[in-house]
C-alpha cells in the first residue's frame, strides 16, 4: 500500500498542484473531468515540438521518420497496456467521444436496419447516448435503456430481457462518471455474447483506476480518453476487434485512410489507418505513451488500493453530516463521490469551495437522464486521483462545515 511519502513523491511530479488558487493551496478534486499532467508528459510535448515535429507516415526525411517511429511506438505501448491482440486494433482518436461517434456512425451504416435496437444504460454519459440517438434516427432504429436501482447499479434482469433479437449492440459504461459505480463489465459482456450481441465499453472513467485487459473482457470495442489518465487532451483510443473493424466502413474520408484514389473509385487503407483520416495528433499521441509509463510504474494495484482508501475515508467523513445525500452507493465504486448537502444548491457549494481553493465539479456531469432519475438538478462531485490525500479531504470537510454555517 502506498504511504504518504510515496504520494508526496508522486505529487512532486505534478507542477500544477503547487499552485495557489484564491490565496489557498490548490486542492484538485475534479479528476473525473480531467486529470493533471505529470512532468514526463509535459516534457514529452516539449521534446516533440523542439526536436521532432513533422508530418508522419508519408515523409522520407529524418524528422518524419523519427516522428512516425515515435507515433507507432506509442500505438505498441497502448496495445500492451490494454493487452490487445494486434497493434492495428488500436485506433487513435480525439477522445472517448470521437471513439464512440466513430463506432456509432460506421457500425450503424453497416449493421443497423429499421426496427433494430441499440441498448445503453440509464447511467450513460451524454457521449454514450447522443451518438446512438443520431444513428438510430438515421436508420429508423430504436434506443433502449437498461434501468438502474436507486443505489446506482444496473438492474441485471432488465439487461437480460432487453438483449432480445432486435438488439444489435450494447453500449455501456465501465465506470459511471457521476455515481462512481463500477459495472461488472465482464459478466455483462458474457451475457450479451450469449445472445450474440456485440458490446462497446465506454472506458473513459475506468482507464485511470482499473487494469484493462481487452482480451480477457472480450468486448468488441473499448473507448477511452488520454486526458483522464494523465495524458494530454485531444488524444484518445478506440480499441476494436480486428474482424469487426474490418467489416466497418470508414468514418471520415481524407488523406492517410486511402489506398488508391481516382475520381471514379477510392480504395481504403488497411487497419488502423482506415480510421485515421488526416494528419493525426502526433505530439499528444506520443505524450500518451508517457502517461501509460507513468501509470504502469505506479501499478494499478497500488492506484486502486490507494484511491479506494481515499474514497472510503471521504465517504465516512461526509456521512458525518446528518443531512448529506450521497448519490451512488454501489458496493463496487471508483473514487468518485456525488453529493448534495442539506438544501444547499450544488452550484453555491461549488462556488464557495472554489473561493477556498478547492476544485470540485457541480451540475449534471453530462448525465441529465440520471439527474432526472434521481429528481435533482445536479450534485457536487469530488473525484480523486493518485496524487490526492486524506488531508485534502479533511480540508474539504472543514470547508463544507463553513458553508453549512453560512447557509444555516
Ligand atoms: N464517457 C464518460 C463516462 C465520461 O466521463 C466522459 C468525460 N466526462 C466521456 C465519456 C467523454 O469523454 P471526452 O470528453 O474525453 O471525449
Amino acid at each position: 500500500m502506498y504511504n504518504a511519502m510515496d504520494i508526496e513523491k508522486i505529487r512532486e511530479q505534478f507542477p500544477l498542484l503547487k499552485q495557489q488558487v484564491n490565496g489557498k493551496s490548490l486542492i484538485y478534486f475534479d479528476n473525473a473531468a480531467t486529470t493533471q499532467k505529470p512532468q514526463c508528459v509535459i516534457d514529452s510535448l516539449n521534446h516533440y515540438y523542439t526536436t521532432m515535429n513533422s508530418n508522419i507516415h508519408r515523409g522520407v526525411h529524418f524528422l518524419s521518420q523519427q516522428a512516425t517511429n515515435a507515433f507507432e511506438e506509442s500505438r505498441k505501448t497502448v496495445q500492451n497496456f490494454i493487452n490487445a491482440r494486434h497493434m492495428h486494433e488500436i485506433i487513435f482518436t480525439r477522445g472517448t467521444t470521437e471513439s464512440i461517434n466513430l463506432v456509432a456512425s460506421s457500425f450503424s451504416k453497416r449493421f443497423l436496419k429499421p426496427g433494430d435496437t441499440i441498448l445503453i444504460s440509464a447511467m450513460e454519459h451524454h457521449s454514450n447516448i447522443v451518438p446512438w440517438q443520431l444513428a438510430c434516427e438515421e436508420r429508423q432504429a430504436k434506443l433502449k435503456v437498461i434501468p438502474i436501482n436507486p443505489d446506482g447499479t444496473i438492474i441485471f434482469s432488465e439487461l437480460q430481457n432487453l438483449l432480445d433479437e432486435s438488439c444489435k449492440l450494447l453500449a455501456i459504461t465501465h465506470v459511471s462518471n457521476t455515481l462512481g459505480t463500477i459495472n461488472d463489465i465482464k459478466k455483462i459482456i458474457k451475457t450479451a455474447h450469449a445472445a450474440n450481441i456485440p458490446v462497446l465499453v465506454d472506458g473513459a472513467q475506468a482507464i485511470s483506476h482499473i487494469k484493462i485487459d481487452v482480451q480477457d473482457l472480450d468486448c468488441e470495442f473499448y473507448c477511452f480518453s488520454g486526458h483522464k489518465m494523465y495524458a494530454p487532451m485531444g488524444v484518445g483510443v478506440l480499441y476494436g476487434k480486428e474482424h469487426i473493424l474490418n467489416e466497418l466502413p470508414p468514418y471520415q474520408g481524407g488523406g492517410e485512410m486511402i489506398k488508391n484514389v481516382t475520381f471514379e473509385k477510392t480504395t481504403y487503407n488497411e487497419l488502423p489507418f482506415k480510421f485515421e483520416a488526416g494528419t493525426p495528433n502526433v505530439g499528444d499521441v506520443i505524450g500518451l505513451q508517457q502517461a501509460v509509463k507513468f501509470i504502469s510504474e505506479i501499478g494499478y494495484d497500488n492506484i486502486s488500493a490507494y484511491e479506494h482508501d481515499l474514497l472510503e475515508y471521504a465517504t465516512r467523513q461526509l456521512e458525518q453530516f446528518e443531512d448529506i445525500k450521497i448519490y451512488g452507493t454501489a458496493e463496487n465504486k471508483a473514487s468518485v463521490i456525488s453529493f448534495i448537502l442539506g438544501n444547499i444548491h450544488p452550484y453555491d457549494a461549488g462556488i464557495i469551495l472554489d473561493k477556498l481553493g478547492i476544485a470540485v465539479r457541480t451540475g449534471h456531469h453530462c448525465t441529465q437522464p440520471l439527474m432526472d432519475f434521481f429528481r435533482i438538478p445536479g450534485t457536487v462531485r469530488a473525484s480523486f486521483a493518485i496524487y490526492n490525500t486524506k488531508e485534502e479531504i479533511e480540508a474539504m470537510i472543514e470547508a463544507l462545515k463553513k458553508i453549512k454555517l453560512m447557509f444555516a
